[in-house]
């Protein structure tokens, strides 16, 4: 693994409660909740609780309850916010950064959750 993880990251001080944060949800091995800088009116990020830096170190290294719960968490995420297609949403977009080429700011696993506007195309 390229990273080793940072005890210090901000994501990590969150889940130790040392940071406030806007919970969406809280399940056995994950968070959910508000992005601090929104790029849409729905921008959540759903976390891992367990240190993983990105998410390929979490789908090689977490165990398979860690991974199906998140997995279900950003679903569940979806329906919550009120933008779930068919469930009376409009539809959304995860995005998941990795390292420098993507500007990864925070070492700790994370998926945004965008939605609540036209999220226009994303490839050209
Ligand atoms: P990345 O660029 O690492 O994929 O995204 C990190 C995200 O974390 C950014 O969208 C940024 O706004 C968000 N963020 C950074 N610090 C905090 C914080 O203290 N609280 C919350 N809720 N979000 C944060």
């Amino acid at each position: 693994m390229a990273y080793d993880y940072d005890t210090q990251n901000i994501f990590a001080k969150i889940l130790r409660g040392e940071i406030p944060n806007d919970t969406v949800l809280e399940t056995e091995h994950s968070l959910a909740f508000r992005d601090i800088a929104p790029q849409a009116p729905v921008h959540v990020l759903v976390i891992p609780k367990g240190a993983y830096v990105n998410y390929d170190d979490f789908a090689q290294n977490a165990s398979d309850a860690e991974i199906i719960d998140l997995t279900r968490a950003v679903g569940e995420v979806c329906r919550m916010t009120g933008v779930q297609p068919g469930e009376g949403g409009d539809g959304w977009r995860l995005v998941a950064n990795a390292g420098e080429a993507a500007i990864q700011e925070v070492p700790h696993m994370h998926v945004h959750v965008l939605g609540g506007r036209n999220l226009g195309r994303m490839l050209p």
